[in-house]
């Protein structure tokens, strides 16, 4: 969908993507478009949509990629299947452990482009961090996925893809037989208790509103009950501030809301995020004011980042009270300790300058913890994704694929 005012400069690729062998990779397509392929290729419309519903069950709630795991679709049904589609993932290029735990993967696409995700264990939680494109277009200042020079939009089958690689390495598919297609419960014992994998941000690699129908598509099978059946109350969108985009993403996908904001007034914004020269302030906070679904009980984040001395002075934290209480904002401020990278030209504030500018905006009645940052040994925190290929050499890359293979046995 083009963006108002915006000439889109990212290409969109289709959703299915070619393969060599003909076959069609069944990830990221919804219910209803599995059908229509099923349909297309020779079965009637009554068998097509019920082996749609029993394929898309399988392919999502179940975590299989091979048909002849399928046990309630009938046998000689299931090389047919094999022989014009596939159920893929994403390839895994490299993943790397952080000494606090966090994990981080270096993806490819079929057509070779390189993105990652990023997984953050918590004592009572577990957050996947998901790329919505390859690089970004937007160029903030402070960030090094901003610096990636090829950008490309993520299709539904990788944004998914990733969800779905992630259950795959934390050993998290429902087990069990199948219980019956129409039953919510499965007989798998399969609960949200004891889940390493608990929670989604879409705040990693790309600007999830500048790719609005791929990034709903997949949220939407993140969501289905019969799919991944994680609910929206689990999942967070972070823009950088798409205000044409914000109230559709509230209408059309319901999920949290992270503002990127950074700044309170228009020059530092203007500098530090360069989409507020097209979408101001005022606008931006209008829009979050109007965001479908906001209430004190599903506050909008606003994130804000910590650079010494262009952000973070007592007035910086007073202007940010301010402004949240003159759009009545049902809000809590995220403060991110800025995370370097080469090249980057800013420091990080002090921890008592955050500290001070914490302590402010808590006084005034609105939450304001300090993000503790993550994986920063193997760059992996907000703002240092970039994709390892451009700063190893093949033969680099290849020696840790080589170390990963023999740390997994
Ligand atoms: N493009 C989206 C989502 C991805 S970025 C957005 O901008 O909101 C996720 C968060 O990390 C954003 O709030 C972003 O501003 C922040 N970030 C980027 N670079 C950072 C850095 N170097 N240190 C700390 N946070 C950073
Ligand atoms: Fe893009 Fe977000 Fe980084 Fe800005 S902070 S360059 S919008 S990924």
């Amino acid at each position: 969908m083009p963006i108002p005012g915006l000439v889109d400069p990212v290409p969109t690729p289709r959703d299915i993507t070619p393969r060599e062998d003909g076959r069609v990779d069944l990830l990221g397509l919804p219910r209803q478009r599995i059908a229509e392929l099923f349909e297309a290729a020779g079965l009637d419309a009554k068998a097509a949509k019920l082996r749609g519903k029993q394929v898309f069950h399988w392919l999502y709630h179940r975590g299989v990629t091979d048909f002849e795991a399928m046990t309630d679709i009938a046998k000689t049904m299931r090389p047919w299947l094999a022989e014009r589609f596939v159920i893929g993932r994403p390839e895994v290029v490299l993943s790397q452990h952080s000494s606090d735990g966090t994990r981080k993967w270096l993806l490819k696409t079929a057509d070779g482009h390189e993105f990652e995700m990023v997984f953050i264990p918590d004592a009572d939680r577990g957050t996947l961090c998901v790329s919505s494109q390859v690089g970004c277009t937007l160029n903030c200042r402070f960030c090094h996925t901003g610096t990636m020079r090829l950008v490309r939009n993520l299709t539904p089958g990788e944004i998914v893809g990733q969800v779905m690689l992630a259950r795959d390495a934390l050993g998290e598919w429902p087990k069990g037989s199948m219980a019956g297609l129409d039953d919510d419960e499965d007989e798998g014992g399969y609960s949200a208790d004891g889940r390493l994998l608990t929670n989604i941000v879409m705040m990693g690699m790309g600007e999830p509103l500048y790719n609005f129908d791929n990034v709903r598509d997949a949220l939407k099978l993140v969501m289905d009950g019969d799919g991944l059946a994680l609910s929206k109350r689990r999942i967070t969108l972070s823009t950088s501030g798409v205000v044409p985009m914000m109230v559709k993403c509230g209408e059309e996908i319901g999920v949290n809301l992270a503002v990127s904001l950074h700044a309170v007034s228009k020059d530092v914004r203007d500098e530090i995020v360069p989409i507020n020269r097209k979408y101001g302030l005022e606008e931006l906070l209008q829009a979050c004011a109007d965001y479908p679904g906001a209430s004190n009980a599903r506050r909008i984040t606003f994130e804000y980042v910590m650079l010494k001395d262009k952000n973070d002075s007592d007035e910086d934290a007073r202007e940010l009270v301010r402004l949240i209480k003159q759009f009545k904002l049902p809000a809590k401020v995220n403060l991110i300790p800025f995370n370097p990278w080469p090249g980057a030209i800013y420091e990080c504030s002090s921890p008592e300058r955050i500290k001070r500018f914490s302590d402010i905006v808590f006084e005034a009645g609105i939450s304001a913890p300090v993000r503790t940052p993550r994986g920063r040994d193997i760059d992996a925190a907000c703002g240092q994704l970039k994709t390892a290929a451009q700063k190893l050499s093949r033969a680099e890359l290849d020696r840790l694929a080589e170390e990963k293979q023999a740390a997994l046995g």
